[in-house]
C-alpha cells in the first residue's frame, strides 16, 4: 500500500468511534482523575455525529472529507478536544487539497499541518501534559518512517507505536494546559485523556492502512 484513498480514510474514523465507543469509560476516568470527567463523553458525541454525517453522504475528495470531519467535531463537541480535534482535521483537509488519494508524503505533511494547528490554537508544548505529547512523536515517527523507505502500513504502526509511548510519558507530568493544569502538582501520576484518544487516533490510522494494504486479511 502507498497511499489512502477516501475508502480508507472512512475506514479509520469508523474504525475511531468504535474504539472510542469501547474505551469511553476509561477515557471518563482518566478524565475524572485530573479534570472534569467527560472526555469519553465529549469524544463519543463527537465521533457518533461525525459518522452519521458521513452514513449520510460522504464527501469524494479528501479534502472536503477531513473538513466535514472538523467541522462536524467542533460543533458537536464542547469542551477543549472539540475545538482541538476539529482543528486537526480541518487544517489536514486544507493541507490535502481536492485529491482523492493521499500517498505517503502527503498523509504525513496533512497530519503535520493538522498538529500544527492544535499548537496555533491551544499552544501546547512538549511535556505540557496534553495529546500534542502523543500526536508530535507520532508525527515525527511517521516522517522519519518514511524519509527511511518504510512503507505506509509500517510507517504508521510505528506513529502509533510512538503516540502509544508519549501517552504512557504523560503520567508523571504535571499538567501545564488546558483543565487539569489547575490541579497542579496534583495533575501528576495519571495520562492524560487526550494523549490517550489519540494514541487510539494513531493505532486505528495504522488499523486502517493495514486492512487497506491486505483488503482479504481479517479484520483486527
Ligand atoms: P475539557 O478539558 O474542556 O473538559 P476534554 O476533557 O474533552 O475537554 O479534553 C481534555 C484534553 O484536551 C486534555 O486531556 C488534553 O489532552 C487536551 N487539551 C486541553 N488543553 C489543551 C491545549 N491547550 N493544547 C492541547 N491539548 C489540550
Ligand atoms: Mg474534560
Amino acid at each position: 500500500m502507498t497511499g489512502v484513498d477516501t475508502a480508507a480514510l472512512i475506514e479509520w474514523i469508523h474504525r475511531f468511534r468504535d474504539v472510542i465507543a469501547e474505551k469511553r469509560e476509561w477515557l471518563t476516568e482518566l478524565d475524572s482523575a485530573i479534570g472534569d470527567a467527560d472526555h469519553g463523553a465529549n469524544m463519543s458525541r463527537g465521533m457518533e455525529a461525525v459518522v452519521a454525517k458521513l452514513d449520510a453522504g460522504a464527501p469524494a475528495t479528501v479534502d472536503e472529507l477531513l473538513k466535514t470531519v472538523g467541522m462536524t467535531l467542533v460543533s458537536s463537541v464542547g469542551g477543549a478536544s472539540g475545538p482541538l480535534y476539529g482543528t486537526l482535521f480541518l487544517r489536514m483537509g486544507m493541507a490535502a487539497g481536492p485529491v482523492t488519494e493521499l500517498d505517503s508524503s502527503a498523509l504525513a505533511a496533512s497530519l503535520r499541518a493538522g498538529l500544527d494547528g492544535i499548537v496555533a490554537r491551544g499552544k501546547a508544548e512538549a511535556g505540557d501534559k496534553t495529546m500534542f505529547d502523543a500526536m508530535a512523536p507520532a508525527v515525527d515517527a511517521l516522517d522519519e518512517a518514511i524519509a527511511g523507505g518504510a512503507d505506509l502500513g509500517a510507517a504508521t504502526a510505528a506513529a502509533a507505536t510512538a503516540a502509544a509511548a508519549g501517552r504512557d510519558a504523560t503520567e508523571p507530568l504535571v499538567a501545564r494546559k488546558g483543565r487539569a493544569s489547575y490541579l497542579g502538582e496534583r495533575s501528576a501520576g495519571h495520562l492524560d485523556p487526550g494523549a490517550a484518544s489519540t494514541t487510539l487516533l494513531f493505532e486505528t490510522l495504522a488499523q486502517a492502512t493495514a486492512l487497506s494494504a491486505s483488503p482479504a486479511a481479517e479484520p483486527s
